[in-house]
């Protein structure tokens, strides 16, 4: 029976790019994943927000990473993942909120990230027609971006198929098979592999593979809507994040919401709901639209005519502190934790996936060590990050 040196369970925004990594490095890997062709679990749900702006350095390296890989695709293999370096636009539109961001931007220079908090002059700049009212400025980060999460995929899966990976889809794991606490191999509903390495990366279903090894994950799924409109003629690059929650009659009761007008010229726009929405529900709502549309129309008026053509609701696989669990654990020898993306899997998967297959090949580097230090299964998952 052949062995394979590593094993992904899941081809989504983590399983893919790691794949890409594992194959690339020489080692052995095969891919499975329960539904029928690649990226058909949360990925697809993704809107293609992809920034290294955040606050704690383990998502700054590792989103760096992904940018330079995602920024650089086409020119290395040719396809057109739709990268388009737009920017984040964080917008201040309370005094509270001003200071924290003007900090946080502040937290984030001394990690080398190109961020600065601009005033409401600039902001209208990069936002055409932009509300002014109660418009203090924000901050921008110019070298954040976008890109289509199924493009970019697919691209991944391609180039990691042309290096060795091997993926069998229509395939469910069932169960991990261990020797004297050391992982062996991997049952699914089809057949049995003989694997050294085993990675979950099940996204909303992490916590079910966890379980195979008695490892109980504090990994919950919340359901997140999101739409996209008709194109319209291009107006603005940047990716705008309100961050200011709305709780009155007028605008109903949610957190954050953020959009961005693609290479195609469509709006796609994504919302945070108040109260939290736990569970595996994906069918949308007919309270989303109504909500997030008055929003963004009061935000940016001249929105108002334009015709939204879809919405869909996936998951985020979330944890207590908003941080992805990563590392091995230390009951089970060859099992690896990618789990507990939150609403950033797809820009973490490409810095991830290289992490990932460092750890397998014993390459970390002492900035791997401090990245893994954050994300350990070990941590203390009641310390919040600012802009989870
Ligand atoms: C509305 C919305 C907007 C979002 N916007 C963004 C964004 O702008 N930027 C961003 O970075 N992220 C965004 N996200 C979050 C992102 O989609 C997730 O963080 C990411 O997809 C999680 O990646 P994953 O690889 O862990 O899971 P997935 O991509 O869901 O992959 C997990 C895979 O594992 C498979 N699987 C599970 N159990 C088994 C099993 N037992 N056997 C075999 N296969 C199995 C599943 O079928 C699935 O294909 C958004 C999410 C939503 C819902």
């Amino acid at each position: 029976m052949v062995e394979y040196d590593v094993t992904i369970i899941g081809a989504g925004s983590i399983g893919v790019p790691t794949a890409l990594a594992t194959a690339e490095n020489g080692l052995k890997t095969l891919v499975i994943d329960t539904l029928s062709s690649v990226a058909q679990g949360d990925n697809k749900h993704a809107i293609g927000g992809i920034r290294a702006t955040h606050s704690l350095k383990s998502k700054i390296w590792l989103c760096q990473r992904s940018i330079e890989i995602f920024s650089s695709w086409k020119d290395l293999y040719g396809d057109d993942i739709w990268w388009e370096q737009g920017g984040y636009c964080f917008l201040a539109l309370t005094e509270e909120h001003e200071q924290m961001l003007k900090n946080t931007a502040q937290q984030q220079k001394g990690y080398g990230l190109n961020i600065s908090y601009v005033d409401s002059e600039k902001i209208k700049e990069l936002v055409p027609g932009i509300n002014d009212e109660n418009l203090k400025g924000g901050t921008f980060s110019p070298e954040d971006g976008n890109s289509s999460p199924l493009l970019a995929l697919h691209a991944f899966y391609r180039k990691s198929k042309e290096d060795g990976a091997e993926y069998h889809f229509n395939e469910k794991v069932t169960g991990i098979i261990t020797q004297s606490k050391k992982i062996t191999g991997v049952k699914t509903n089809k057949a049995e592999y003989q694997t050294k390495t085993i990675i979950n990366a099940a996204g909303a279903n992490a916590k079910d593979i966890g379980t195979m090894l008695n490892s109980e994950l504090p990994v919950i799924s919340e359901s997140h809507e999101a739409g996209i409109t008709e194109p319209v003629k291009k107006f603005f690059s940047t990716m705008i994040v309100d961050i200011k929650p709305a709780k009155d009659k007028k605008f109903g009761n949610s957190k954050n919401y953020y959009f961005y007008q693609n290479n195609e010229g469509k709006i796609i726009f994504c919302l945070t709901p108040e109260p939290n929405i736990p569970g595996k529900d994906r069918r949308e709502t007919s309270l989303f639209l109504p909500q997030i549309t008055k929003r963004m129309v009061n935000l940016l008026p001249r929105l108002k005519n334009i015709k939204v053509r879809r919405t869909w609701r996936g998951l985020y696989p979330m944890t207590p502190d908003g941080l992805p669990i990563v590392g091995k654990i230390s009951d089970v020898e060859g099992y690896i934790n990618a789990v507990g993306m939150c609403g950033q899997g797809f820009m973490l998967g490409p810095g991830l996936g290289e992490l990932l297959s460092r750890i397998i090949t014993e390459k970390l580097s002492s900035k791997d060590h401090q990245i893994l230090g954050e994300l350990a299964y070990t941590r203390d998952f009641y310390k919040m990050e600012d802009l989870k």
